[in-house]
């Protein structure tokens, strides 16, 4: 066996750790601080509710923390026995199961656990399961739980849709107007919605850096880095943030500094993270020196289309482009882009078994795209928390396959 490869560390990962110490710091004392919390999910309309001065939580953060900490094999089970099926979502289920046994990895920042809510917002443009989730919290805490339904499978984003979505969004106003005890100011929402888009155009460039060969950051620099860019769009903080972490990274492409020592060849990854193994699969491919350059997961959280001019529609179309409420037409298209951009060998399909929406392998996508773009695929078949439904010899057995296959390509 190759001795363990070296992961180069960027920086700016202190700054970051800070800078969501801060973000959690205040969650806690919000209610002392007199500000009431919506729970959001991660492409809800984060903006609207920064702008009515809540604090906002992202409960899919914590998910991703219960995988990453591996808590969430454990707790599943406690969510299952309240009648939650193991084959849907794994973030749901672990977190109602933290919720049940008491035990978060936010207890580790000094926090009892996550916040409870004053009222919950959701958008199924992701799926349905958020809606389901945030229903179980609005029963419990008998807390109003509001949401926008959003079309899925969207080929062609037209004007009758975003006017649909944006009116949904619009009708949020007055029952979180309620919640929060203020009255929206527009001014302030432009203001919320302007540092979100300069946080997207940020995160944007940050992972365009790996266009770059050898590339300076890869798929597991990117679940980490992404943290400010989910939980804090729309603050200021994200946007100083990802300033420096551009800084380091161009700094880093001009040095010839790579994130893979010896980079021989360029993977997509297509589909969820699996949390709980994300330092092994890293080891994994730097060994190889195969660099993860790009994925679908770490480009979710550009929302190109916000637009301080006209908050609402503007946010309307951007939670409505995103990739996981697109057809499969759209995001074929969308992967060649991505594959000719970052120049990549390979696509690597994660089917996470409890989620179907972020699995895009299961109606020939792959064999479609291999025709099309002559890309070799491969599926590594797995989930986001369960770690029970991932065999790790497997996986490393079809990935040492597959860059064998890329290097006789
Ligand atoms: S998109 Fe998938 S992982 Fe995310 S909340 Fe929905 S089912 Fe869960």
């Amino acid at each position: 066996m190759a001795p363990a490869a070296e992961r180069k560390d960027l920086q700016a990962t202190k700054k970051m750790k800070v800078v969501m110490g801060k973000y959690f710091a205040e969650l806690g004392q919000a209610p002392q601080a007199g500000k009431k919390t919506a729970w959001c999910t991660s492409v809800g309309p984060a903006e609207l509710l920064r702008a009515l001065g809540f604090s906002v939580y992202f409960p899919e953060n914590h998910g991703a923390m219960l995988g990453a900490t591996r808590m969430a094999t454990d707790l599943i089970p406690l969510a299952n026995a309240r009648g939650f099926s193991p084959d849907i979502c794994s973030y749901l289920t672990s977190d109602i199961g933290s919720y049940l046994k008491g035990a978060s990895p936010l207890q580790k920042m000094n926090l009892p656990g996550p916040p409870k809510a004053d009222v919950l917002v959701y958008n199924t443009n992701q799926c349905r399961d958020v809606k389901d989730w945030f229903q179980f919290y609005a029963r419990e805490w008998g807390v109003p739980c509001l949401g926008i339904h959003t079309p899925r499978a969207i080929g062609e984003l037209s004007a009758p849709m975003v006017e649909d979505v944006a009116r949904q969004t619009e009708a949020l106003i007055k029952p979180l107007e309620d919640v929060a005890g203020q009255k929206l100011d527009m001014d302030k929402l432009r203001e919320v919605v302007r540092l979100s888009r300069q946080c997207t155009a940020l995160w944007k460039q940050v992972l365009e850096t790996a266009a770059a060969v050898p590339a300076p950051l890869t798929f597991f620099d990117g679940t980490i880095q992404m943290g400010p860019a989910v939980v804090l769009r729309g603050c200021q903080d994200a946007v100083d943030y990802y300033q420096e972490l551009l800084a380091e990274l161009k700094q880093r492409v001009s040095d010839g500094v790579p994130a893979i020592e010896g980079e021989r060849f360029r993977i997509y990854w297509e589909g969820m993270p699996i949390w709980g193994k994300l330092s092994s699969l890293a080891a994994q491919f730097a060994q190889l020196k195969t660099c993860v350059a790009a994925s679908t997961y770490c480009n979710s959280w550009i929302f190109e289309a916000l637009d301080p001019a006209d908050p609402i529609h503007s946010m309307a179309r951007a939670y409505s482009s995103i990739f996981i409420c697109r057809s499969d037409d759209y995001k074929e298209q969308y992967i060649e882009q991505m594959v000719a951009k970052f120049r990549v060998n390979g696509i690597l399909f994660h089917d996470a078994k409890t989620c179907p929406n972020n699995s895009n392998c299961r109606y020939a996508m792959p064999q479609r795209l291999l025709k099309r773009l002559g890309k070799p695929c491969v599926v590594l078949n797995g989930d986001l928390n369960d770690l029970r439904l991932y065999s790790e010899e497997q996986s490393r057995t079809n990935i040492e396959a597959f860059v064998e296959q890329l290097a006789e390509a």
